[in-house]
């Protein structure tokens, strides 16, 4: 059975959760939105299978590609090498590409 002073206490505590929930929505929102705005920088975030650092997207010749932050390396996606030794007939690649399919 609740008394007084129970009660009292009990606002007191509910004050105390409110403010609490409160500041843990702010900071969950204010986390959400640095998320968000992380991954439009970087949409789908991929770490290099070689070394674990974030891949950044790079632009070469308007075919996005993939290159690590950490060792440089570069990744291509499905379809991409293609894309882009296409785009390079001429160049080792290019040839390399054609010659090795
Ligand atoms: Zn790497």
């Amino acid at each position: 059975m609740a008394n007084k002073w129970d009660e009292r206490k009990k606002a007191q505590e509910d004050e105390y959760f409110v403010k609490k929930e409160r500041e843990l929505l702010e900071k969950l929102k204010a986390k959400q939105e640095g998320e968000a705005k992380a991954a439009e920088q970087v949409a789908g975030q991929m770490k290099c299978p070689k070394c674990g650092q974030p891949l950044e997207a790079r632009s070469f010749q308007k075919i996005e590609i993939d290159q690590c932050t950490g060792c440089y390396g570069i990744w291509l996606d499905a379809g991409e090498m293609e894309q882009v030794a296409g785009k390079e007939n001429d160049s080792w690649l290019g040839r390399f590409w054609q010659t090795n399919r």
